[in-house]
This record gives structure tokens, C-alpha cells and sequence, in this order.
């Protein structure tokens, strides 16, 4: 194992890395800092976050800047603001024994004026999030156009959040002989194509294993009816009286549901999703990192950028439907070496989805049973005895009350005291845990109704139609929604969409099919009213849903179908009122694609560097 000294890095530097507290580089640190300090060959290095990554391309970054020159010489590009920030104070702290390194962050959801009177006093290193950096380089606020090194840090998050196009512009801009790094957790197709296309026989890094998941993360799973999903979190977070975990959730809505539910239960959780102003969730996050709270229930966006090195657990209250976003779920447990562990709570239709999360991570899952309520209320048992047992007594500033609790409590025998000191907190979960459920199912059990609606909607994303089968002979009614392919919808969320609104699960959903700007959906019957005043004033990331009966049109009530081009054109002009949804709020914003392009001549010879 090398040192720091033996890094070839000057004084100044590793004074900071000293007073870091960093005293040998990490796997990723020692493979990548020798080549930069040496060779202006491109890297592509596999790495999650929480392997030292940004000191692995920071330090040396910092080393080689020149600080007599002004102009921008080194560019960070990142997915979020967060982790914007969280890296330039990461460099600024590297840069700190190293006079005149000039460092900046842009992203979104800032005043950009900020921003750019800090660019226009002369910078060497900026770091940056895809749409701001775009909109500054429209404004010729900031330029690219003659940086050394360009580093692309969690290139598969920036692809998956849909900033491709903003990164070809991007890169677009860059000058050929720069050197590129790019830093990715998982190596989707998407990013092999970026790094086939923009760099030039790169170094190739990989810590861990590629598209693995950390090394020392364990995975298990709970397999519980859909209905029993939030029970089975309760039993989760019962049985670790010290948890300090994610709870990851598919929707606002229900990041919101269930982050309330654990708080009106008594449980130490807020929420964090993209509808929180930047203020509340930094507020959030602060009390989180702080451990004021002991879970944060979040969407996958907004939970983005999020440093917390020692989580004692990730749960997915819901699957993600990209097996890359479990990757990246799980790995923010198991950090700086220390064990982590991911839980699932799953539904009996979903167990194939398991099968393909263990070949993504090359490791096997485990089922483990949701405890019952006598090992629960154990495990409380000894966490209070615990307590009991480790308390600290300021023996001076309890002696004055001593005299009175003797003369209370002398009636009672040393027995009675023993159960009514450990009742005072015991009491409500063996209450709670009386007559409690065995919430496992058996794998061969055949699921029930609110299993099948979700286990209906699978991956599939086309409009082909999902769960045409019908369970029952109920008479549906057909309805048309203002949501589609082009806001992300899937059946499985179409369903989670229409759960919320009409607030009953007992109502049995027929068929649907997902098309380009909209969908269409079956209800029973019965309910058909629910579903219109349910969906009054209901919003989908922001926007207004709109649903209404189909008794005529494209699809008739006796099934006759036309193609789903015929629909689509029929339904166009109604659903045009609604546009794309609006993407997470920790985004930062997107200036226009095709406006911008006009800002970006094709061929950048023509522009006389
Ligand atoms: P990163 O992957 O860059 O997000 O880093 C994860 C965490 O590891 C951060 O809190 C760093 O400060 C810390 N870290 C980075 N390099 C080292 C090192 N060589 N030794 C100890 N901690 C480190």
C-alpha cells in the first residue's frame, strides 16, 4: 500500500490531505493519480461515489493549475447541485495551502448573476451542472473553449436524469486536445457510446467489479402482500432501534405518505422529494446529516447528491424501474469500508425482478422473513435494558431528588420497579405487537388482487397494452388521462397514480395502455365517479391531471381498437394543454435544446480558436 508521499504531489497539497485526516489513498486515489500526474491520456474510471473519487481527479487538478492564468483551465461537469457544491468545497479544501487557485460552481436554482460576476473576476476551475452551464455558455458568460481537462463526474446519473443533449452541446464546445476524465458507478450502453465517441483510448479504471454494486453491501428482501408494504417498514425500523437510513420511494406523493405515516407513528423521519423548495430540503438534509433524523424517506432525484457516508441502511419501499438506480440506491450504504445493507420490500410478483438485481450486482439476495411481533418487541426488550444499563448518572445533580423518588417508589418490590422502568418505553410496542400478523407470503401463494394490479404493470414501456387480461367479469369503464410516455409514466406508476387520487384500494383497474402524451385506463364500474372527483384537482409533478369517460372515439366500449396512431392523433389537441412533466426540483433548469443549438455552430473549426 502506497502513502500520499510517494503520490509525487507538493507540499501544499498534501498538507491539505493531511489535515483531510486522509493518510492512504483509496483504490481509485492510487490508480488515477499517478496517470494524471504524469500523462494527458483520457480516463474512464468505474467508480461509485464514496471511493474518493473527487480527490482521485481533484488532487492532481489542483496540482497542475497554473495560477498566473486567469482562464479557465480544468471543468467539472456533475448531475446535481448538490453534488456541485459538495465537490467545490471538496476542491477548495485540497486548494487550500495552494495560493491563487481560483474555483466557482454553477447550478441551477441560483441567481446566475452570482455566478457570473464570479466567473467574470477570473476562475480556473469551474464546476458545474448541465443546464446552468449551458445557459451561461449561451450568455458567453463562460468559456470552454480552452480548459485542459474536462471531467465528467457521474456520467450515468447525468444520463439517466436526461441530460444528454445538454451534454453533447457540451461537449461539443471542448477543445480536441483537451484530456477527459470520466467518472461513472455502473457503465450502461449509454455511457460506453459517450466514451467511444469523445475520448481517445482512455485509461480504463475500474474499482470493484463493473456495473457492481459495493463490495460490502449486503442485499436482502421481504416478500409481503402490496397492502402490507408500509407495515412491513414499521417492523424494519422497529427491530433497528438504530437505524439510519433511506427510505426510497417511487413518487412524491408516496415519499410524502409515507414520510407522514412514520411521523404520526412516532418515528424519527422527515421526507425529501422535488417539491420542497431548495431552502426546506437543504433544511432537510442538514437534519439528516446532522442525524437529528433517522430516516428520510426520498424520491430517487431528490436524494441525489446527498453525502452521508455511515447509513446503516437503504430501503426500497418500491423498486426502481431501472435496475442502475438500485445500484445506485444500494450504494449509498457500505461506504469508507464500513458494512451497509440494502433492504427490499417486494410482492410476490416481483421476485424475477430480484433475479435480474442479483445479476446486476453480482451477488445474491437474500430473503429474510419480516420479523414478527415477539421478535420485535425482544429486540426492544434488550435495546432498553441497554440503555438502562449504559446511562450516564450525574449522580451530584440527582442526589437532591433522591430522597423523594426512595420515598415513592418504596412500596414496590425490586421486581415491580424492574418492569415498570423497562415498560416506560416498552409498553407501546408490546401493545402495538399483541395480536400482530405474520406479514410474510410463501413464494408459491398465489397473490392477491392488490398484488396483481401492481405485478400487472411489469417494465414494459411501450403502448402495447399491459394486464389486457381481465380477473374478474367486472363491467370496466374506460378513461382517457393526460399522462404518457413523454412524463414517464408506466403502467405500475399509472396505477400508483390512480390509487392515490380515487383513495381506495379496493377498486379493480382493467386495462391500460400508455401512449406517447397520454393514457388510457379501465375502472370498475362502480366507481367511475370516484375516479372523475378524485381526480379534480389532482397534480402529477406539478401539472394538472386531467380524465375524462371514453364512451366514443378511438376505442369504443365493445373494444373495437384503432391503432394507436389513429388514437394518439385523436387525442392530440386535447392533451396539448399539458406539457412534459416538469422534472425533479433539485434539476437544474433546462434551457432550450433546439434554442440552443443555434448557439453552438456545428463545425467548430469555422470558429477561430
Ligand atoms: P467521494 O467518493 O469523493 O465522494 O469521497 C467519499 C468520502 O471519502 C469523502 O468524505 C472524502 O472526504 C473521503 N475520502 C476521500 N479520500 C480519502 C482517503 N484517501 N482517506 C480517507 N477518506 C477519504
Amino acid at each position: 500500500m502506497i502513502t500520499f508521499n510517494e503520490l509525487a504531489l507538493s507540499e501544499e497539497i498534501l498538507k491539505a490531505v493531511g489535515e483531510l485526516g486522509f493518510e492512504t489513498p483509496t483504490p481509485v486515489q492510487e490508480k488515477s493519480i499517478p496517470h494524471l500526474l504524469t500523462s494527458s491520456r483520457d480516463l474512464l474510471a468505474l467508480a461509485q461515489t464514496g471511493t474518493g473519487k473527487t480527490a482521485a481527479f481533484g488532487l492532481p487538478t489542483i496540482e497542475q493549475i497554473q495560477t498566473e492564468y486567469n482562464a479557465v483551465q480544468a471543468f467539472v461537469l456533475c448531475p446535481t447541485r448538490e453534488l456541485c457544491i459538495q465537490i467545490t468545497k471538496d476542491l477548495q479544501s485540497y486548494a487550500k495551502y495552494k495560493e491563487g487557485v481560483k474555483i466557482t460552481a454553477v447550478y441551477g436554482g441560483a441567481s446566475i448573476d452570482t455566478q457570473i460576476r464570479a466567473l467574470r473576476r477570473g476562475v480556473q476551475i469551474v464546476v458545474g451542472t448541465p443546464g446552468r452551464v449551458l445557459d451561461m455558455m449561451r450568455r458567453k458568460a463562460l468559456k470552454i473553449d480552452h480548459i485542459q481537462r474536462l471531467i465528467l463526474d457521474e456520467a450515468d446519473e447525468m444520463l439517466s436524469m436526461g441530460f444528454k443533449e445538454e451534454l453533447t452541446g457540451i461537449l461539443a464546445e471542448t477543445p480536441d486536445d483537451k484530456q477527459t476524465l470520466l467518472f461513472s458507478a455502473t457503465m450502461p450502453r449509454e455511457i460506453k457510446n459517450i466514451a467511444d465517441k469523445y475520448m481517445k483510448n482512455p485509461l480504463e479504471v475500474t474499482v470493484g467489479k463493473k456495473n457492481a454494486g459495493a463490495e460490502n453491501v449486503d442485499h436482502i428482501y421481504y416478500m409481503v402482500q402490496a397492502k402490507d408494504r408500509y407495515e412491513a417498514l414499521k417492523r424494519i425500523a422497529d427491530i433497528n432501534p438504530n437505524i439510519y437510513g433511506i427510505v426510497f420511494c417511487r413518487t412524491r406523493r408516496e415519499t410524502m405518505e409515507v414520510a407522514a405515516k412514520l411521523i404520526r407513528d412516532g418515528y424519527n423521519a422527515d421526507a425529501l422529494h422535488g417539491e420542497l423548495s431548495q431552502a426546506q430540503r437543504d433544511q432537510v438534509m442538514g437534519r439528516f446529516r446532522q442525524k437529528h433524523l433517522q430516516i428520510l424517506v426520498a424520491t430517487d432525484v431528490a436524494a441525489r447528491g446527498l453525502d452521508v457516508t455511515d447509513l446503516t441502511h437503504i430501503i426500497n419501499y418500491n423498486l426502481p424501474d431501472e435496475p442502475g438506480t438500485y445500484v445506485h440506491r444500494s450504494g449509498r450504504t457500505g461506504r469508507a469500508g464500513k458494512k451497509g445493507l440494502c433492504v427490499t420490500i417486494i410482492h410476490g410478483r416481483e421476485r424475477n425482478k430480484i433475479y435480474q438485481l442479483e445479476q446486476k450486482v453480482d451477488k445474491k439476495f437474500k430473503r429474510e422473513n419480516v420479523p414478527n411481533g415477539q421478535q420485535v418487541c425482544e429486540k426492544r426488550l434488550y435495546n432498553v435494558i441497554d440503555k438502562i444499563q449504559n446511562v450516564e448518572i450525574d449522580d451530584e445533580q440527582i442526589a437532591q431528588f433522591m430522597p423523594v423518588v426512595e420515598e415513592k417508589l418504596s412500596e414496590l418490590t425490586r421486581e415491580d420497579m424492574l418492569k415498570r422502568l423497562v415498560s416506560v418505553e416498552f409498553s407501546r410496542f408490546l401493545r402495538y405487537y399483541k395480536n400482530a400478523r405474520d406479514l410474510n407470503i410463501i413464494a408459491h401463494e398465489k397473490p392477491n388482487r392488490s398484488d396483481r394490479r401492481e405485478g400487472m404493470s411489469g417494465n414494459k414501456r411501450d403502448g402495447s397494452g399491459y394486464g389486457s387480461k381481465h380477473y374478474s367479469d367486472t363491467p370496466f369503464t374506460r378513461f382517457h388521462i393526460n399522462l404518457g410516455r413523454n412524463n414517464n409514466m408506466t403502467p405500475q406508476r399509472l396505477m400508483g397514480v390512480i390509487n392515490e387520487n380515487i383513495r381506495s384500494k379496493k377498486v379493480e383497474i382493467g386495462k391500460i395502455e400508455i401512449m406517447k402524451k397520454f393514457s388510457f385506463f379501465e375502472i370498475d364500474s362502480r366507481y367511475a365517479d370516484k375516479v372523475t372527483s378524485g381526480f379534480q384537482k389532482a397534480t402529477f409533478d406539478g401539472e394538472q391531471i386531467f380524465v375524462e369517460t371514453v364512451n366514443h372515439g378511438p376505442h369504443d366500449s365493445k373494444g373495437s381498437r384503432e391503432s394507436g396512431e389513429s388514437r394518439d392523433k385523436f387525442y392530440r389537441e386535447r392533451s396539448s394543454g399539458s406539457r412534459g412533466r416538469s422534472r425533479g426540483g433539485d434539476r437544474d433548469r433546462r434551457p432550450g435544446i433546439k434554442k440552443e443549438k443555434k448557439y453552438f455552430p456545428k463545425n467548430k473549426k469555422s470558429r477561430g480558436k
